[in-house]
């Protein structure tokens, strides 16, 4: 059996940056971190090893026991983070910048004059800062949302993406809001991060190859959620794991070309070991057929 990783896979710039700010010496056990820095189980176990604490968002502002707080990489409204500093904190600023671009993005359409509109999630954790500034906003997930355009009636919309959707969802949404008889006038902006898409296009292309696919990330990640549904659209069988732990000797029987694939959110190591541990697979199972 042939295995082969995907030209573009795991963490981005992104979530790199902010694991090595939370990482920083300095801070020592002086730091908590409001929300899960990453969507990642080993990266937040990593964190807690090294005295960071974890706090689940601000309504948890109460239990934080340090001085210092750190926003993580999904960013978080203004409001939040003045929140955090009124009430004492020093608060370190981890959004990455192409979350801050959808916030900039939006609040300029508003000012526009556009009705905003973000297709996304409602309750992940980056589309909650996306909005968290906005006095009126509308999210929209998939096709049953587009409803809620007809009822709010503002023939301007202003849309903009969560950043790790899948292109092609986004752009069908848009295609499908834009043909609504109440909307006049679209103005948008596919705000998908460009790590996003070039992981989306490297699993697409590996996909064409093999018959069987190992996507490793968080089981909350939602960019790794994506890279298995484009999988399961091309017909591919794909598995989505956290670690190599997980890996089942049965889903490579029979199997000539296994892939692997991992979201912004997965480390390098995480990924180097699901990448030894199917080798050895491969090299069990060219020997000798899996027993089922
Ligand atoms: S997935 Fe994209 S937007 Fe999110 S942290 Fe990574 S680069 Fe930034």
């Amino acid at each position: 059996m042939k295995v082969s990783l995907a030209s573009a896979l795991g963490t981005c710039f992104g979530v790199q940056d902010a694991i090595n700010l939370a990482m920083t010496p300095d801070f020592g056990a002086d730091l908590t971190i409001v929300g899960q820095l990453v969507h990642n189980p080993q990266v937040n176990e990593s964190l807690k090893k090294n005295g960071v604490s974890l706090v689940a968002d601000i309504e948890a502002i109460d239990q934080i026991q340090t001085k210092k707080v750190m926003i993580t990489a999904h960013g978080a409204a203004e409001k939040t983070k003045e929140k955090l500093s009124d009430a004492g904190f020093v608060v370190y600023d981890a959004s990455c910048p192409l979350v801050m671009r959808v916030h900039k993005t939006i609040k300029s359409m508003v000012q526009k004059g556009y009705f905003p509109v973000v297709i996304g999630q409602e309750d992940h954790v980056e589309v909650k800062g996306i909005v968290g500034d906005l006095k009126e906003y509308l999210v929209v997930n998939n096709m049953s949302d587009l409803g809620k355009i007809e009822l709010i009636g503002a023939p301007k919309l202003g849309i903009v993406s969560q950043t790790t959707l899948q292109v092609e969802k986004v752009e069908h949404l848009v295609r499908k809001i834009r043909d609504l008889d109440c909307v006049d006038e679209v103005s948008f902006v596919n705000t998908i991060c460009q790590p996003t898409r070039d992981r989306q296009v490297a699993v697409r292309d590996l996909a064409d190859q093999v018959d069987l696919m190992i996507v490793v990330g968080g089981y909350n990640s939602s960019n790794t959620k994506k890279l298995v549904q484009v999988c399961e659209e091309k017909g591919i069988e794909a598995h989505h794991i956290e670690s190599f732990s997980q890996l089942k000797r049965d889903w490579f029987y029979e199997k000539k070309h296994a892939g692997i694939t991992a979201g912004t959110s997965t480390p390098e190591y995480v990924i180097n070991e699901v990448h030894e541990e199917i080798l050895k697979i491969a090299k069990e199972t060219d020997q000798e057929p899996v027993a089922r």
